[in-house]
């Protein structure tokens, strides 16, 4: 039987050809079809703007520039995220600070945030930026976040790595209606994808400004934004510390071609976790929450393995695996990590997200998934837990 990983992506012909496409042009980077990218991104999402980079890691790093992160300021997140979604302010010189998880979503606690915010205007130690993590695909309570950003003067990044194509209350994650910026990754296990690759959404015209520039060396070539007058045609100038992040042409053209295929690629995901739910129904684990006017875009489905500590989970993990079920956990707390331990987190900072970690599991869960292969994944896991 073959092996089913956790997550893997879908390349049409269509793919394949907007590819070769772009192979048989004359640009093979900085080409007209970055631009086509963003701009379909952006009506998608319904945001303003929007900066196609290299990865999700460089546009949370480009955000946190451009909102200004920098040291002695704070930043804070969920402990159950990639480290890339706390590693961005570490970047800019800035500290990480984390909040406790909902034990219902997987995602930061609203409740925990309200109270953390509190004890940290007392002492004067308030974040400049909180990154909201959708965990898994499941929106987080963004009017909640954005009231309380509104309250205690800090930015709101989303972290939506997991959710492009998900909606909280009609409307689409991307359009920044309570945050200043919003994050995708299209890595290959993501959504969507361009190989590598990232984008970041806006609705503030002065923060797509610097993110275009910083994600190109901090180089201009419009005279209007130059700080001294042009020498000529050839003439660039460098205004600010920037980098290369820039994305090509070739995989705009796979994203822009996937794009065609997101409303599918996520109805296909619905249907999968909606079958999983029946499937998983009478099984002794706990399946994922589904929230009111919310729809997720199941990057993951995540269950919960009630047991001991780890022992339980670990068995059905190793039990799995060697059947051909390639399941995967996500996320080890990001502040259990040796080197965030060294920063002076500690093991027990975060139980709520350290008590996930020993439970998850995240099944198979991708477009090309067939019923089948879930009733296998289903009758493996009567077998082990009955
Ligand atoms: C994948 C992921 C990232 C990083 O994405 P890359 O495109 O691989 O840099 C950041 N945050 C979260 C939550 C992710 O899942």
């Amino acid at each position: 039987m073959r092996n089913l990983p956790y997550a893997r992506q879908d390349i049409s012909q269509d793919d394949v050809d907007a590819v070769v496409r772009v192979l048989r042009s004359d640009w093979l980077t900085q080409g007209p079809v970055i631009g086509q990218f963003e701009d379909a991104v952006a009506a998608y999402c319904g945001a303003r703007y929007a900066s196609a980079v290299c990865n999700a890691t460089a546009a949370l790093h480009l955000a946190c520039r451009a909102l200004d992160l920098g040291a002695g300021d704070l930043l804070w997140t969920s402990p159950n995220t990639f480290v890339a979604s706390a590693n961005c302010a570490l970047y800019c010189g800035a500290s990480v600070d984390f909040v406790d998880i909902d034990p219902r979503t997987y995602n930061l606690s609203v409740d925990e945030l309200a109270t953390k915010l509190v004890r940290a205007e007392k002492i004067g130690r308030l974040p400049k930026i909180v990154v909201a993590v959708h965990f898994a695909g499941q929106p987080c309570d963004m009017e909640a976040i954005g009231a309380l950003a509104r309250r205690y003067g800090f930015a709101v990044i989303e972290d939506a790595s997991h959710a492009i194509g998900a909606r909280e209350s009609m409307a689409a994650v991307g359009s920044c209606s309570h945050s200043d910026v919003t994050v995708f990754s299209f890595h290959p296990v993501k959504i969507l994808t361009t190989g590598e690759g990232g984008m970041l959404l806006t609705n503030r015209a002065e923060i797509d400004a610097k993110v275009k520039l910083l994600r190109s060396h901090g180089i201009t070539r419009d005279p209007s934004l130059m700080d001294e007058p042009s020498h000529g045609p050839w003439y660039y100038q460098q205004t600010e510390l920037g980098y290369n992040y820039r994305i090509t042409d070739i995989q705009a053209a796979l994203g822009l071609s996937q794009l065609a295929r997101l409303d599918a690629f996520v109805g296909r995901r619905r249907m999968l976790a909606r079958n999983y739910d029946l499937l998983c129904g009478g099984l002794p684990i706990v399946l994922p929450y589904q929230q009111a006017n919310v729809q997720p875009s199941w990057h993951l489905y995540v269950v919960r393995v009630p047991g001991d500590g780890r022992r339980t989970r670990n068995e059905v993990v190793a039990n799995l695996r060697e059947n051909g079920i390639l399941v995967n956990v996500h996320y080890i707390p990001v502040h259990t990590q040796p080197y965030y331990r060294k920063l002076g987190f500690q093991v027990g900072d975060f139980p709520e997200a350290e008590r996930y970690y020993d439970e998850a599991i995240s099944l198979p869960m991708f477009f090309g998934l067939s019923e089948a292969d879930q009733d296998r994944v289903a009758g493996q896991l009567r077998n082990i837990l009955s």
